[in-house]
């Protein structure tokens, strides 16, 4: 039996239906780590692999709150402390019906690698709740995050855990959960990031993950002797924070995006998408993308379920490079066929873990270049981070100075990621590279800590 069978039997009984998309993840890490454990035994000595897919700990706890009409809701809430071998916890809150604890596995453990990749000093976790914030207003929205951090307070710190947003948590859920730690402790600090820029945030924080997205993709081509992004159409999926970023920075460079989509339907607008209108649509109405034909009826809006079964209409739109930046197994291998089919040349995984196994398999087999979200969505941990820094040491960086940090990490993860694919011997896989790459630097820093 090979070391990737041998590692992957011990994990198999662990994956129960909750846990489908954590053992995904790790798969995934398993198969592209096997040159590094063949290489040298000490990853297996120290037992690395055993101790890097078990949470440190995972905390669950009850949210009571209180609706407008007075009834009394119960929801669950979750703080996944993942690994903190290379600094402190690190990681989104995800407030979505779907969350469970397989999920928030899923996340924490991707998370540990794209925080290492990013050369920053941060450990790796990742929290939410089963909350839809859909529907509620903003009082019920507010009421839920105070509820919810009466809890997570006692778990979290600036040096032992720092939480951030995710799907259903942005800027107006961050500043609720601020308030109300600073309300119980009486202390400003800088316990969560993506806070509001005028008391702590880091401004470009809410840009980072689709910017970075984005500056990756320019570095992957150019490492890749391909054509630039200028001129060319791009899809994305997502209407929330990393696609209308990543859309964002696309136009600036001059690409023509032409998709987004949220739950319930696509709009495909050959023109290039209206941007101040989606974030009108989706930031300040927070309604449905159908919202868009009504100002722009040439465009087209395309119903979820209207579409054939086992496909995405976005990526069945010919593009140069596609973008999926809304969840996790977004795209299939129906979808991946059909990216290919119709000529696309790069695909940048702004979301966590939006292809499958199967299509990142074809993606790898066809040689499009393929930027896996562990590296290619790491900006906006990274400036997270930036705004760690910012809140220890009370200042505050420009736009422009978190902007030029940003690109350059970006760089460098993209360039560090495809050196140690030709390493390994497997040069332009961006998928191995980075697994190879996440998982020696924590697995050092466990092996020097000690057991
Ligand atoms: P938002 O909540 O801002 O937006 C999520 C978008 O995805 C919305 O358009 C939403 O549609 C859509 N969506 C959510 N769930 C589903 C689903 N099950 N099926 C179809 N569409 C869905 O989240 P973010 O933009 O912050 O996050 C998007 C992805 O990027 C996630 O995978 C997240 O983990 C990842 N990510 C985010 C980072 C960040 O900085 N925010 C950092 C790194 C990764 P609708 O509006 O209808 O709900």
């Amino acid at each position: 039996m090979g070391i990737v069978e041998d590692e992957i039997k011990k994990f198999e009984s662990g994956n129960c239906a909750e846990n489908a998309v954590f053992f995904q993840a790790m798969e995934e890490v398993i198969y592209s780590i096997a040159p590094l454990l063949e290489s040298d035994d000490k990853y297996k000595k120290y037992a690395i692999l055993e101790r890097l897919v078990v949470p440190d700990r995972i905390i669950k706890f009850k949210v009571t709150w209180m609706d407008d009409k007075q009834n009394i809701k119960v929801n669950t809430g979750y703080r996944v402390q993942f690994n903190n071998a290379l600094g402190p916890y690190k990681g989104g809150l995800r407030f979505h019906p779907s969350v469970n604890e397989g999920i928030l596995k899923f996340l924490g453990f991707e998370q540990i690698l794209k925080n290492a990749l990013t050369g920053l000093p941060i450990g790796g976790g990742k929290g939410g709740s089963d909350f839809d914030p859909k529907g509620k207003s903003d009082f019920e929205v507010m009421k839920f995050c105070s509820a919810f951090m009466r809890e997570l307070r006692k778990y979290i710190g600036p040096r032992i855990d720092v939480p951030a947003g995710d799907i259903g948590v942005g800027t107006r859920e961050i500043g609720y959960l601020f308030g109300e730690y600073k309300k119980i402790t009486s202390s400003f600090e800088g316990v969560l990031t993506g806070k509001p820029s005028f008391f702590g945030g880091s401004l470009m924080r809410p840009e980072a993950t689709g910017y970075g997205a984005v500056y990756f993709t320019q570095t992957m081509l150019e490492i890749e002797a391909k054509e630039s992004l200028e001129g060319k159409v791009c899809t994305v999926s997502g209407a929330g924070n990393v696609a209308l970023h990543a859309i964002e920075k696309l136009q600036q460079i001059g690409a023509i995006t032409v998709t987004c989509t949220d739950s319930k339907g696509t709009i495909y607008d050959s023109r290039g998408v209206d941007l101040c209108l989606l974030k009108e649509i989706k930031l300040e109405k927070r309604a449905s993308l159908k919202e868009y034909i009504k100002t722009h009826p040439q465009a087209k809006y395309i119903p979820a379920e209207e579409y054939p079964e086992g496909a995405h209409a976005v990526w069945d739109i010919p593009c140069y490079a596609a973008f999926p930046c809304a969840t996790q197994n977004e795209l299939n291998d129906i979808d991946a066929r059909n990216l290919i089919i119709n000529g696309c040349v790069s695909v940048t995984e702004g979301a966590n873990m939006p292809s499958t196994p199967k299509a990142i398999n074809d993606f790898l087999s066809h040689k499009i270049c393929f930027a896996p979200a562990k590296a290619a969505n790491a900006g906006g941990v990274a400036v997270s981070e930036f705004e760690m820094s910012q809140n220890a040491s009370m200042s505050k960086w420009s736009f422009e100075k978190v902007d030029d940090k940003l690109k350059l990490t970006m760089q460098e993860i993209c360039k560090r990621v495809a050196l140690t694919a030709k390493e390994y011997g497997v040069e332009g896989n961006y998928v191995d590279g980075a697994n190879i790459a996440g998982f020696k630097k924590v697995a050092d820093a466990m092996i020097a800590e000690g057991v």
